[in-house]
């Protein structure tokens, strides 16, 4: 855990006017409720504030409390690099990496801003100036709430902000039960209702706004199925021909890769899912227990995260990266099978 002088950052708040807030690309529930949570509080606070998402996401994130004022940079290049230009302050939020905010890391390398890291990821880069880092957190959103708390502004939690905050803890702890969940995730969970976030609303926003087409993709997902028992692993397939023919939209894929590890006796699951215009294999790793997956992106598929939740990339075609996969596992045979 990294914890630098993070309670320094007052002195440069009460400073400080113009404040940009950056996710990470391919922004998730964890990036974009932090991100908003944060806005509210420091837009209240009376600093002007922008979130620039490196790209889009989800559409069944976009009622979050300030989502119609977000950036996105991928579209909007010229208004983002003045903002990122003209901040005092840059907080970059659930990711360890300048690289995991794609084209926003130009911008960012050239900004004289004062820059803030709160992430959960391990192996944190050290390009920030203040970083609160804890590999341990459940989620940005948790880390958030406690960086108010150290803040002493916990009274400041309005329920948009509490709002914000309880999506992103709910989406990045599979609904509180994965093993990040601590009783202290419950604790801020119990002081987020308190203070306003419905919980109904929020898991029926999220979890069932689905359209006809997303079921079925899945559908389409559940018969690509491929178990290997023997291995405790299995993977999912989509090529871009499926995803077309159920007019794939941004998240219609997010928590398909879970479906593997529901299946008695597997630990490892993986979702492999062809981006034709981006003429590479976007993958996802899923696991339980301690088969590490961030070690496993990070040493195959060019890519990271946590020990139960990593994603990563391939060059090669949709079939040639599953046979690098079905090559590579057996590697794995004793930590898979102990
Ligand atoms: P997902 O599979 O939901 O895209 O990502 C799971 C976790 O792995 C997230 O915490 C995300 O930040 C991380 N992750 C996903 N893709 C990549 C990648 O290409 N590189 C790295 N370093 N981390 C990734
Ligand atoms: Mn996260």
């Amino acid at each position: 855990m990294i914890d630098t002088r993070i309670l320094e950052i007052t002195a440069e708040l009460d400073t400080a006017e113009n404040i940009v807030i950056v996710p990470h690309k391919g922004p998730d529930g964890d990036a974009m409720g932090a991100s908003l949570g944060l806005y509210h509080f420091l837009k209240d606070k009376g600093h002007t504030v922008h979130v620039i998402a490196p790209n889009d996401y989800p559409q069944f994130l976009k009622w979050l409390p300030g989502s119609e004022e977000v950036i996105i940079y991928d579209s909007n290049k010229g208004l983002s690099d003045e903002l990122i230009n003209k901040a005092e302050i840059v907080f970059t939020l659930d990711f360890n990496h300048l690289s995991r905010c794609g084209l926003v890391q130009e911008s960012l390398l050239a900004s004289e801003a004062v820059f803030v890291m709160i992430d959960h990821h391990q192996e944190p880069s050290d390009y920030a100036d203040y970083t609160y880092s804890n590999s341990k957190m459940s989620s940005t959103c948790e880390m958030v709430y406690r960086f108010l708390d150290k803040l002493r502004a916990n009274k400041k939690i309005t329920p948009q902000i509490a709002t914000c905050l309880y999506t992103g803890i709910m989406t990045d702890t599979g609904s509180f039960r994965f093993s990040s969940t601590s009783s202290d995730t419950h604790r801020v969970i119990a002081d987020l209702m308190d203070k306003g976030a419905k919980n109904d609303q929020i898991h029926n926003n999220i979890y069932d706004t689905n359209s006809e087409d997303k079921l079925q993709l899945l559908g389409t997902a559940l018969k690509n199925l491929k178990v290997n028992k023997e291995l405790r692993t299995a993977y999912i397939s989509l090529s871009q021909e499926e995803l077309d023919r159920h007019n794939f939209k941004k998240g219609d894929t997010e928590g398909f890769v879970n479906y593997g590890l529901a299946l008695e006796g597997i630990i490892f699951a993986v979702i492999f899912i062809e981006k034709e215009n981006e003429d590479m294999v976007k993958i996802s790793f899923r696991s339980k227990g301690d088969f590490d997956v961030n070690k496993f992106a990070r040493a195959h598929f060019d890519g990271g995260g946590h020990i139960n939740a990593a994603g990563g990339k391939s060059d090669l075609s949709l079939n040639n990266t599953i046979v690098k996969f079905n090559k590579i596992l057996p590697q794995y045979t004793e930590e898979l099978t102990k």
